[in-house]
């Protein structure tokens, strides 16, 4: 109980001396590291600490991110649907759920991976749906690298099972689920992700305010944004590897 407490204290700490994440965003994250490792156990704590500090690696890498401090919403998005499957492990002792865990894990440690590494390829990444060349680093593209890099997110997470379940068919499941949570995030990306253009300096930007005024709209829906896209993509691996393991 105690080192359950202490371990995502350690992150924490972390985070706020790296300033990584607003305060606020902190507190929710600590609060769901601690169920996440306390309902279910340090391997399920290290997956977890791995997407973290793989995600601020390849923040690192990221030449384009216009804002690199995580906020609540951020941490909703990425671990609230993670957490709920600890939660549900822990109330139905059910296995299902703490595999589905990792999947979630996996995706979005995919999505984060490919939208960070995957960028590095000099090949421009293409759209999906009219295959024509978009910008590198404009999101809802994929390229081959990408999805590459992808698997290997999932991989990693998997990986991280494997060792202490030894079960290769929900290594290759978590593997295949990293790959297509971060898939299904570049379609709804393409899709219906919100674009802005600034009217000040003509950038297409991911966000409401650019230059300190408000941009336009030019593509997709105002209400999805980055976050909303990636909590749509844990739902959905939620639902498929659910469905998947039952
Ligand atoms: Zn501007």
């Amino acid at each position: 109980m105690y080192l359950s407490i202490l371990f995502p204290s350690i992150l924490a700490l972390y985070a706020l001396y790296k300033n990584k994440i607003t305060i606020s965003g902190i507190i929710l994250a600590w609060l769901l590291a601690i169920i996440i490792c306390y309902l279910g156990g340090y391997t399920a704590f290290l997956a977890l600490t791995t997407l973290f500090l793989l995600t601020i690696l390849s923040d690192k890498i990221k030449s384009n991110s216009e804002d690199k401090t995580r906020n609540i919403m951020q941490i909703i998005s990425n671990v609230l649907t993670a957490a709920i499957c600890i939660i549900l492990y822990y109330v139905s002792n059910n296995n299902i759920f703490y595999i589905m865990y990792y999947c979630v894990i996996a995706g979005s440690l995919s999505d984060t991976l490919a939208s960070s590494i995957g960028t590095l390829s000099k090949s421009k990444p293409i759209n999906i749906f009219t295959l024509k060349k978009l910008k590198i680093g404009e999101s809802g593209g994929v390229s081959l690298f990408g999805l590459f890099i992808s698997l290997v997110g999932g991989m990693i997470i998997g990986a991280i099972y494997l060792i202490v379940e030894f079960n290769l068919i929900n290594f290759i499941i978590i593997s295949l689920m990293g790959f297509l949570g971060s898939f299904f995030d570049s379609i709804v990306g393409t899709l219906f992700e919100a674009k802005y253009k600034c009217l000040k300096c003509n950038k297409k930007t991911d966000n409401k305010i650019h230059c300190l005024k408000k941009t336009k709209l030019i593509k997709g829906y105002s209400f999805i944004d980055n976050n909303m896209v990636n909590l749509l993509s844990n739902i959905f691996i939620f639902i498929l590897s659910y469905l998947i393991l039952k």
